[in-house]
């Protein structure tokens, strides 16, 4: 047994992995091998098959700016 790190997603297993974008500690289950990233920034960034081309300049489709009509 080891107190060094728990997943910072489950919180009940011991993170074996680094995700590379957050760097948060997660355990194998919440971790991505072949996106080397956890399921946390997995979800924010989306599928991989859906690649946006240029988000900072879209055509006003942002959540921020949808807040009052
Ligand atoms: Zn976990
Ligand atoms: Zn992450």
């Amino acid at each position: 047994m080891s107190l060094s790190g728990l997943c910072q997603i489950c919180e009940s297993n011991e993170a074996e992995h680094t995700c590379a974008q957050c760097g948060t500690p997660v355990c194998e289950k919440h971790y991505q091998r072949d996106e080397s990233l956890c399921t946390h920034c997995i979800e924010r960034s989306g599928r991989d098959d859906v690649v946006n081309p240029d988000p900072d300049s879209g055509p006003g489709v942002d959540d921020d700016d949808v807040h009052r009509i």
